[in-house]
């Protein structure tokens, strides 16, 4: 038996889309990165793209390989992660659109593909990815036959944050009287309002139901099945290294799915499951393929309890983990019964 369902609600997927949709100045395109953020790049990116989205980020080429085979050969697919070394087969044939991203990487791409597409990503504060205000001096020649002049805010999660304005100052500055199509911001800047929005808005994880959206329609459920149930008497530890012992006869159910799906080890202790409206604690240690849940104040015994639903969800499971919402769902393993309702 699987690990678990993994629910996934297309129809508040499109709800998302929309509501951010019309958040937006202009175009809204569409992060399926990572697999569509754990819920299935195809599937996410076919749902969006009848909900109106035309162009689609991903992180690397061969995510945008997966896109246009399951999108045909009409929307725009553009890869962060630019023209690597090695990419240009999967460029010229699937027709994507790399974000350059360094001196190194416009070289590539006009030597290699002369006559494709291209967008230029801008380094505007978060030292990651784009080309550095250095670079820009030459690179500024090419902007006029890019498809999308882009940067990428690092606090848009924290509105009041002043690296925001700061971002926004020099990608004003950086691109001023060029142009071409600009895009600044991911989910927190869409929502940071028109400033920010210039001719194309690219959230990810305000689709899937995520902080900062925090207006989002839930996208996922998970349900976790019952192996067995057991009833321990005071004194019993549960789990590796013993570290729950119960103080009061409790009974401990052992549910299939462990750290390998992604419900991660720092959960141990901390989680809360459901079974309906009443919440089950994860006692002792998250094993690789294991949870125990204590379900004694449940009415009957749970065949399947839930770890994400309408009593939790994935920002407030990857609170108890010390952790975002963003990690949880990229990490939802591949042993889950997935369950779609449209
Ligand atoms: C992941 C990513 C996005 C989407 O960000 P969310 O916070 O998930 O909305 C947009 N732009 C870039 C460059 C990204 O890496």
């Amino acid at each position: 038996m699987a690990s678990g369902t993994l629910h996934i609600d297309l129809t508040a997927l499109t709800a998302n889309y929309r509501a951010l949709a019309a958040k937006s100045a202009r175009e809204t395109a569409a992060v399926v990165k990572a697999d569509g953020y754990g819920l299935g790049s195809a599937l996410v990116a076919q749902t969006l793209a009848k909900a109106g989205a035309r162009t689609f980020f991903v992180a690397t080429a061969e995510e945008g390989v997966t896109i246009r085979q399951a999108l045909g050969a009409e929307p725009t697919v553009n890869v962060f992660s630019g023209h690597m070394d090695g990419d240009t087969a999967l460029i010229r044939d699937h027709a994507l659109t790399p974000m350059l991203n360094s001196p190194e990487q416009i070289a590539r791409h006009q030597k290699a593909l002369p006559n494709a597409p291209f967008g230029l990503q801008l380094d505007t504060g978060m030292s990651r990815l784009g080309l550095q205000p250095a670079d820009w001096a030459e690179a500024r020649a090419h902007a006029a036959n890019a498809t999308l002049l882009m940067s990428h805010l690092a606090c848009a999660d924290e509105p009041a944050h002043a690296q925001n304005g700061q971002q926004l100052g020099t990608f004003r500055a950086l691109t001023e009287g060029l142009g071409t199509p600009k895009s600044l911001a991911a989910t927190g800047g869409t929502l940071m309002g028109p400033d920010y929005h210039f001719d194309m808005t690219r959230p990810g994880i305000g689709l899937y139901g995520g902080f900062p959206f925090t207006d989002a329609t839930p996208v996922v459920r998970l349900s976790l099945p019952v192996i067995q149930i057991r009833d321990i008497a005071p004194g019993t530890a549960v789990g590796y290294s013993a570290t729950y012992v119960a103080d009061s006869p409790r009974k401990i159910a052992t549910l299939s799915a462990g750290y390998a799906d992604g419900l991660i080890r720092a959960m141990s202790s901390n989680a809360t499951l459901w079974y309906g409206d009443t919440p089950c604690p994860l006692v002792g240690r998250v094993s690789m393929d294991l949870l125990t849940i204590d379900v004694t104040d449940c009415a009957e015994p749970p065949e399947a309890l839930d770890i994400l639903g309408p009593h939790q969800s994935v920002d407030q499971l990857a609170e108890a983990a010390g952790t975002i919402g963003y990690e949880i769902l990229t990490a939802l393993g591949s042993r889950y019964a997935r369950k779609v309702t449209a």
